[in-house]
């Protein structure tokens, strides 16, 4: 059974000061929290400071992004064991705006989740579809493609506790979510392509939607039955938006029973 997983992507946004009150005001807010599992993506530079004021809290750490070496000549980087040693839970690899502004493709984000997964850090794998695929009918297949990258080189196993983020293109940050319903016909062609493989890692696999998320809008998304949870841009960045949908996660009806 799938509970519901909220994560707050803060992207480049920030400083010192902001961070920490941010990640305070989240820490007060959700100190009953117990269904629902919920995270948080700092800039890399603040995970640090931001670990620091999650110690007995509810709130996981996120990573919005790992490089796929473990050291060595890589200027700029940081790595799988970098982000573990600062108890890091989870990594979002290949968003969109990596995948647009760095040119990553799929068998870059195929090597990202095999280092992942194989220092014990939760890959959030992130797909979806651009505006044009989407007008064109090609949303799913763009999103089976880009799992088929995974499986190709790590094979389904490495599905097994992994987080499936469907966020796309054109809802990222344009105010326009795409429909609930529609996001559940995605989720559930990802479900039964995966089911195909393996129906146990199928039924288990966290499967969250991400594009344009409010706290007004998010209760229809989670009453769709394969959605498993939400990725957060802009609404993570205020502390009260983001505390209105973990408390919508942590009041619903969710996991459903199969
Ligand atoms: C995102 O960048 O992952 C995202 C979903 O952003 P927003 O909620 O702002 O659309």
């Amino acid at each position: 059974m799938r509970s519901l997983l909220v994560i707050g992507n803060w992207k480049l946004n920030g400083n010192k000061n902001t961070i920490t009150n941010l990640t305070i005001a989240l820490v007060n807010a959700f100190y009953n929290i117990s269904k629902c599992s919920v995270a948080i993506a700092p800039p890399v530079m603040y995970l640090d400071v931001v670990k620091r004021y999650l110690l007995n809290s509810h709130i996981q750490l996120c990573a919005q992004n790992v490089d796929i070496h473990l050291s060595g000549a890589f200027t700029g980087d940081i790595s799988a064991e970098m982000l573990q040693d600062l108890n890091t839970r989870y990594a979002l690899i290949g968003h969109s705006e990596r995948r647009i502004h760095h040119k990553e493709n799929d068998a870059d984000i195929a090597k990202k989740f095999f280092i992942l997964k194989k220092v014990g850090l939760i890959p959030i794998l992130c797909i979806g579809e651009n505006k044009k695929e989407y007008d064109s009918g090609y949303t799913q297949s763009v999103c089976i493609n880009q799992i088929k990258a995974i499986i190709k080189l790590l094979g389904i196993e490495a599905f097994k506790n992994s987080v499936i983020a469907y966020e796309p293109i054109w809802a990222i940050g344009s105010g326009v979510s795409a429909s609930p319903e529609n996001v559940q016909l995605v989720h559930k062609s990802i479900r039964d392509y995966i089911a195909s493989y393996d129906a146990s890692i199928a039924d288990n696999i966290t499967i969250q939607y991400g594009g344009s998320v409010t706290p007004e809008n998010v209760i229809q998304f989670f009453d769709q039955k394969d959605i498993d949870g939400v990725l957060v841009g802009a609404a993570s960045l205020n502390a009260n938006s983001f505390s209105m949908i973990v408390q919508t996660a942590e009041k619903h009806k969710k996991p459903y029973p199969d």
